[in-house]
């Protein structure tokens, strides 16, 4: 049965992931109308299969290498042993409540949410289908939102028992006792992590000859280290080709060789999401790897029709969709825009020891053209990281070298070690303000923090280290 329903709304956002419902959120601010069409629950990928439950794994994951250690603290709490069906309901309990907020939020800025699959008709409609049947919205701005979905592997059959993506282990209530991760990037890394720590064997298998390819060399050289040294075994530069099931486990074969695991995790990228959001005659133009093209306003082919968030060809992250989101709003209301830029986006990956990093690598500097001043700082000298008993890590900073001998501006801020992902921001305004490292020396770090590894670094950038060298 269609129900026409003749509401006109400012904004049609089809996907209530943190795209969507940032646009939602800051447009509802600016006093515009706006509908969002959700087929799940708001929120998404990240509040409800990605990075809100993945990091309360990892917290859960923290808790154990805590304990585990405690005895060095003189502390007596004997072997961590883990109730992974706790840790499962604790996650649970975390993302609902951050969906109750969210939810509640979108509500008191009057947002109204339609419970549905959402198809882009042509003529700016849109066509709802839900628990309630059909009904057709039509905006003078439509925003889509759809997300992406765990890219599958030929041979690799997701089965949810002995096959799982990231949605599969994120709702496990069990842990398996050996797994076999396919894919090195970020995901892989942090499932990689997660399971060595809560006792699980992990064995990841990576095509390239790096884990995450896009990081500079030097950060991934200590986190594979680190890695190794916990016992995962790190294959890079291998060609998966497939598995054989039996009863209970799986034999991987890659290369000339076999590991036999109790389930294998395939973590190969995201693909974006645009089957049945667009219908015939929409003008919106969706590029040969599936992703709808757009221009830096987030500005689809069709006319009035945006696009933000994993559906677009830019990082798949959450923050990245708030900007792209806010951004969008910004275009609509024809205030000025600063498109991102996207080489220089703040990226924080919650392995351990975690990852962090804005800019360019120093190996992306120097393809650039950039004559290169690099600087390293290793965590061992930083007194928080011993007080912590966790100092494996290292910042790194890569800035240009003027004609002048004089260094900068900051061009990379590359991090790994222990809550690099809180320490990044200092970096991440560097690199995009293009600071020099004399204008930010002078300023007082305060001691003893991890922060103090920036200024560190900084410092010895310009020639006169206080405690490095
Ligand atoms: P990714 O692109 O980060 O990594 C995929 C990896 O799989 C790459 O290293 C690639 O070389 C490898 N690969 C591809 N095909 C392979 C094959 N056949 N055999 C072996 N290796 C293969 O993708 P992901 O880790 O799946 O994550 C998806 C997206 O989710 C990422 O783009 C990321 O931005 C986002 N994400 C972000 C975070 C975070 O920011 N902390 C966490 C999780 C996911």
């Amino acid at each position: 049965m269609t129900t026409a329903v003749n509401t006109d709304f400012d904004v049609v956002v089809i996907g209530g992931g943190p795209g969507g419902y940032a646009a939602a959120l800051h447009g509802a601010l600016a006093g515009l109308r706006i509908a969002v069409v959700e087929r799940d629950k708001v929120g998404g990928t990240c509040l409800h299969r990605g990075c809100i439950p993945a990091k309360a794994f990892l917290e859960t994951a923290t808790v154990v290498r805590t304990v585990a250690g405690a005895k060095d603290f003189g502390v007596a709490a004997g072997h961590p042993s883990i109730d992974f069906a706790i840790s499962q309901a604790r996650k649970q309990k975390v993302v609902e409540q951050l969906y109750k907020g969210l939810a509640g939020l979108m509500k008191r800025r009057g947002i109204t949410v339609y419970t549905g699959t959402g198809t882009l008709l042509p003529g700016r409609r849109v066509q709802v289908e839900g628990p309630d049947g059909q009904q057709q919205l039509s905006g003078r701005h439509i925003l889509l939102a759809p997300g992406s979905a765990a890219r599958s592997l030929p041979g690799f059959e997701v089965d949810g028992r002995l096959v799982l993506t990231s949605d599969e282990v994120l709702a496990l209530d069990a842990l398996p006792a050996s797994v076999a991760v396919i894919g090195g990037g970020v995901i892989g890394c942090e499932f990689a992590s997660m399971f060595s720590d809560l006792g699980v064997q992990v064995t990841v298998l990576e095509a390239m000859d790096t884990l995450l390819p896009e990081c500079d060399r030097d950060i991934v050289a200590w986190l594979a280290r680190s890695l190794r040294k916990r016992g995962i075994a790190v294959h890079t530069g291998v060609r998966v080709k497939g598995h054989s099931p039996d009863a209970s486990t799986t034999t991987v074969s890659f290369d000339t060789e076999t590991v036999t695991v109790d389930a294998v995790v395939v973590a190969v990228g995201r693909r974006p999401l645009t089957d049945g959001v667009l219908a015939e005659g929409t003008g919106v133009t969706v590029d040969s790897r599936g992703f709808v093209v757009v221009d830096d306003h987030m500005r689809t082919t069709a006319e009035g029709v945006w696009a933000v968030g994993d559906v677009v060809d830019s990082p798949q992250l959450a923050h990245v969709g708030f900007a792209e989101g806010i951004l969008t709003v910004r275009g609509i209301l024809g205030e000025p825009v600063v498109p991102v830029d996207y080489s220089r986006v703040p990226w924080c990956i919650y392995c351990h020891p975690e990852v962090a990093y804005a800019g360019l690598t120093e190996a992306a500097a120097r393809q650039r053209g950039f004559d290169v001043a690099v600087q390293k700082y290793p965590l061992g000298g930083n007194s928080r990281a011993r007080i912590i008993g966790d100092f494996e890590g290292l910042v790194k900073i890569v800035a240009a070298r003027q004609a002048d001998g004089r260094t900068g501006p900051i061009l990379g801020v590359h991090m790994v070690g222990p809550w690099v992902t809180e320490v990044l921001g200092q970096g991440y305004l560097a690199v995009n303000t293009e600071t020099v490292p004399d204008d930010i020396a002078r300023f007082i770090q305060p001691h003893p923090t991890l922060s103090e590894s920036f200024g560190e670094t900084v410092l010895a950038m310009t020639g006169r280290g206080l405690h490095l060298g």
